[in-house]
């Protein structure tokens, strides 16, 4: 079974997100980029699926700039197979990149693609969504534990009050939520070897895909600055600033 995940580059988690003066989206130069961390999930739930013996062929995507082969060569490092590299300046919308790993899966044949629930800059929890009504595959999102067998999975999903767990048949798409699973550190030696594993490059339009945006940005803020707490004296004194001030009763 080969299985296809997408991988994405964004801007570390430990980064404080600065956002432009022209407020047209938020500073990405002199910034550490790292792997999306749902991503290193499904990387690491597609790698343990090899070892046993459920997988036999792992591909990372990833979709954007050159700097997208350092997160592939990570993906690498953890144990994927082989990356393909989109390559493409172009800002991607999710509906682009669903359609890119459409196109991707229908020439790769994979029979489970696992996805991060969402990228953490701009949180849209779209991606995996589109990606399988475009291809008219199974659809199981937010999965907390992953089990295939045979050609059929079955997911147990985080919900509202607790766990659903749904049966899907493959083909099918995965998305990933943070209690699947803990990802490995890459060691030097798989480092060193993901150095020789094979990246293939294409562009969208070697796939047959319109990267024009669909949505325009209107503005990008701070969250306003958050104020200071202040000690009152007594009940009184709050309950007096609580209806005068906060309004709040
Ligand atoms: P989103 O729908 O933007 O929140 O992204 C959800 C998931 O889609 C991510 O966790 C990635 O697995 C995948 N994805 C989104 N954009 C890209 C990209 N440019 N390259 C590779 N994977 C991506």
């Amino acid at each position: 079974m080969k299985v296809l995940v997408p991988v994405k580059r964004v801007i570390d988690y430990n980064v404080k997100i600065r956002v432009k003066p022209d407020g047209t989206g938020v500073e990405t130069q002199n910034v550490k980029m790292s792997m999306n961390p749902f991503d290193e999930i499904s990387i690491e739930e597609a790698v343990r699926l090899k070892e046993a013996g459920i997988a036999t062929d792992v591909v990372a995507v990833s979709m954007g700039p050159k700097q997208c082969t350092e997160t592939i060569r990570t993906a690498l490092a953890m144990g994927a197979d082989r990356g393909v590299h989109v390559l493409t300046d172009d800002a991607l919308e999710p509906l682009a990149v669903a359609k890119a790993m459409k196109a991707l899966a229908e020439k790769e044949q994979p029979q489970l693609i696992i996805v991060g629930k969402q990228a953490i800059d701009d949180d849209s929890n779209q991606t995996g969504q589109m990606t399988s009504a475009l291809l008219g595959w199974s659809q199981a999102c937010f999965a907390s534990v992953l089990k295939v067998e045979g050609d059929k999975a079955t997911v147990t999903r985080e919900v509202d009050g607790g766990l659903e767990t749904v049966n899907i048949t493959m083909p099918a798409v995965v998305t990933v939520d943070l209690r699947l699973n803990e990802p490995r550190y890459a060691s030097l030696p798989n480092i060193m070897k993901a150095k020789k594993k094979p990246i293939e490059e294409v562009t969208p339009a070697d796939l047959g895909v319109d990267t024009t945006p669909r949505l325009a940005v209107l503005n990008v803020a701070e969250p306003p600055k958050r104020e200071g707490g202040g000690k009152v004296a007594d009940v009184q004194e709050l309950v007096s600033k609580l209806m005068s001030e906060a309004k709040v009763i």
